[in-house]
């Protein structure tokens, strides 16, 4: 029995999941991670959390937010677990273990994951883009993740789609992100109605309830988001473009718009054989674990 573990290491938990190569889920433990915490204890609840799954697997797959150095398998630092840095997630990994790791940024694993047991598994390149709290991508060809020098490639939601246009959380004016995304839509609609909104969930009704003020931020949004894929198209080629994240829930709502922008501005040849559409809501453990399957091929 050839199976992986995969590891999503999240904002407030650490979840560590064993798949069988079909993608089937046979065990998962959680565990949560205080918010302050130094490398020493964080590695301890990390490795006692993998230890259980261990006895059945060939491998171990990580994914966690960037930014971080794949090669080395270091987290540089994290948002989220202000108390980390410099992590030495693989060598630690593989000392305790004796297995092989492999460890990469949670959208690049998110693509992975998506492109080995996703709604497009069958097509030959995937460009995958996240969209949630930002924006996010990976890309895979031939069953191979691009991931860019060191492992920060295809970081999409970080490409201009409005020149001088709003201030992005990155510190650079006119981002895809500010404009198509949840910490995106919320900023947009204090500045045009000086109200906050909680979360996506009370954005999106208000569009449902057609708000001209969500509606338009919406729209302009998918527009941005629109072109930003545009030029990653031209730039990668994919045979399917494929969205997954929190915000796909709404998909209903936009992707229509979203899909004939994108197709009415690309070459027609490209157009023809493109495949565009929302993707499954598979786990970034399963994610994680698809670096494994993944990198015993090569
Ligand atoms: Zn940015």
């Amino acid at each position: 029995m050839r199976n992986a573990i995969g590891v999503d290491i999240g904002g407030g938990s650490i979840k560590v999941s064993l798949f069988e190569e079909t993608g089937k889920e046979l065990k998962s433990l959680v565990s949560p991670t205080p918010e302050h915490l130094d490398n020493q204890s964080f590695l301890e609840i990390l490795k006692d959390t993998i230890r259980p799954l261990i006895p059945d697997a060939i491998g171990i797959g990580v994914g966690s937010p960037g930014p971080l150095n794949n090669e080395q398998g270091i987290m540089i630092s994290s948002a989220n677990l202000q108390g980390l840095k410099n992590l030495p997630i693989g060598e630690e990994l593989k000392k305790e273990f004796s297995l092989p790791v492999w460890y990469e940024n949670d959208a690049n694993c998110a693509a992975l994951g998506e492109a080995y047991f996703g709604v497009y598994k069958d097509t030959e390149s995937q460009l995958i883009i996240t969209l949630g709290t930002g924006v996010g991508g990976g890309f895979v060809d031939k069953g191979v993740l691009y991931s860019g020098y060191l492992g920060n490639g295809i970081e999409i939601g970080h490409t201009t789609s409005v020149i001088g246009g709003a201030l992005c959380g990155c510190g650079v004016h006119g981002c895809v992100e500010s404009y198509f995304s949840t910490r995106g839509f919320l900023n947009r609609y204090v500045e045009k109605s000086k109200q906050t909104l909680e979360n996506a969930e009370t954005f999106f009704r208000l569009v449902r309830e057609k708000n001209p003020i969500a509606h338009e931020i919406l729209h302009f949004g998918t527009l941005a988001l629109a072109h930003a894929v545009r030029g990653a198209i031209h730039l990668l080629n994919p045979e399917a473009v494929v969205f997954v994240g929190g915000i796909t829930k709404s998909y209903d709502l936009f992707g229509k718009v979203l899909e004939s922008e994108i197709r009415s501005n690309i070459f027609p040849v490209l157009n023809d054989r493109l495949k565009i559409g929302a993707g499954g809501s598979l786990s970034g453990s399963l994610g994680a674990a698809s670096l494994v399957f993944s990198k015993e091929k090569l």
